[in-house]
């Protein structure tokens, strides 16, 4: 039983769950319900691909990133860094139902079309609740995830199933940082002898992520406002603000950040990751130096490898993206973000665990914090 003791009692019960799926798709012991991960059954195996995938079993951050990204690319406040771009989609179609600029899904339509992926593991959700994790092999079903959705569903455990289908040869993934960093885990550890085609991974598009709201207190506090089948779209504008919009229709309902903070998930308390720092290139939304208004409708594009790099550069090419220059203190502002979410996540760490916790083996990144 040690199997599912480990996850259970190593993150579960302490409240470090950031319910990505990592642990789920593989075997009939794991699976999720409203948000919540769950095990059904006891397991004895000692070293199931659960434990293994899962972002909050401890993890030797810098031996990842070693192994997957360029040395000297590293900052140490961001992570792999090539470039920093403002960019959002050509297409105004896309960008009418993104959550900023709609360069996401530009970005994994394009790697479809020119095969860079061959299918990708996405999240579809109404209005931003409610999601579900899909496997998107077309165009169209690409352009029907976008948006975004501050509940986390466990979307890898689409992408376990997909690996050891194996029908896929190119799997692109797009994700919070706590997915992103499972996927570098899976790519690290291909159990090939449990199924896991983990070779099968072809691009990995992080999502800049604060945090992810309990599913069931998200729920309510939308239908104290309005009917959540209405909602089209949720977002979180820049910290001054201080709220959560709830877009219906023409109209806009504001939420006070006090009512919606105490219903973020306990597992992103610990979380130490603002920019999806394991990824090919990272997506955020526009907040340069310059501001939420002049940058509205825009994303920030971090780029982390050479791979990300062709992308972006064929985005430019094919007209797919348009793009404008970055403002001076862009980059030194989104350094500043990530690591104030750093300092917090350590500090809850170092309250709950009296130490580093699943970052242990990575205490030399947090020195100093
Ligand atoms: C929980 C969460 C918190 C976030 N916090 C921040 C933040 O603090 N600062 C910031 O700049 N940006 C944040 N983002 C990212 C931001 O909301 C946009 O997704 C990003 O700017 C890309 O915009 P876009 O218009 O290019 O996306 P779109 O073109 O609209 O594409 C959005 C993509 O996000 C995926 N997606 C939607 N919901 C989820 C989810 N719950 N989990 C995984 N994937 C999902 C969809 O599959 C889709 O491919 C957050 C995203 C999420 C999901």
């Amino acid at each position: 039983m040690l199997s599912t003791i480990a996850l259970d009692t190593q993150v579960i019960r302490p409240g470090l769950c950031t319910g990505c799926g990592a642990c789920q798709g593989m075997c009939p012991y794991w699976g999720s319900a409203g948000g919540r991960t769950v095990c059904y059954f006891d397991c004895e195996r000692k070293d199931g691909c659960c434990q293994q995938f899962c972002p909050r079993m401890p993890t030797d951050l810098e031996a990842l990133r070693r192994r997957f990204f360029q040395a000297e690319d590293i900052l140490p406040e961001i992570g792999p860094f090539r470039s920093l771009y403002l960019t959002r989609a050509a297409d105004s179609s896309i960008r009418r139902n993104a959550q900023h600029g709609g360069s996401m899904t530009a970005l994994v339509e394009l790697a479809l079309q020119e095969g860079f992926i061959d299918a990708a593991v996405l999240t579809r959700s109404q209005g931003g609740l409610n999601p579900e994790g899909v496997l998107a092999a077309a165009a169209e079903d690409i352009r029907a995830c976008s948006g975004s959705s501050f509940q986390i569903p466990p979307a890898l455990a689409v992408l376990n199933q997909a690996l050891r289908e194996d029908r896929y040869h190119s799997i692109g993934v797009v994700g919070t940082p706590c997915k992103t960093l499972a996927v570098y885990k899976m790519m690290a550890k291909p159990l090939a002898e449990d199924g896991c085609h983990a070779e099968n991974i072809g691009m990995v598009f992080g999502l800049f992520c604060g945090w992810g709201l309990d599913w069931d207190g998200l729920m309510e506090l939308t239908a104290k406002r309005t009917d959540p089948k209405q909602v089209s779209h949720m977002d979180i504008p820049p910290s001054k603000y201080h709220a959560l919009e709830l877009r219906e229709g023409g109209k806009t309902i504001s939420v006070d950040l006090d009512d919606v903070t105490p219903l973020v998930r306990s597992g992103c308390h610990y979380c130490t990751d603002m920019t999806a720092e394991f990824a090919d290139l990272s997506i955020g939304g526009a907040r340069s130096a310059d501001g939420w208004d002049v940058d509205k409708g825009w994303n920030q594009v971090i780029i982390r490898t050479e791979k990300g790099q062709r992308l972006l550069d064929l985005a430019r090419k094919k007209g797919v993206l348009e793009f404008k220059d970055p403002s001076a203190g862009g980059l030194e502002k989104l350094k500043g973000a990530s690591m104030g979410k750093k300092r917090t996540g350590v500090k809850n760490l170092q309250a709950l665990t009296g130490g580093l916790g699943y970052l242990e083996p990575s205490a030399a990144l947090f020195q100093g914090l």
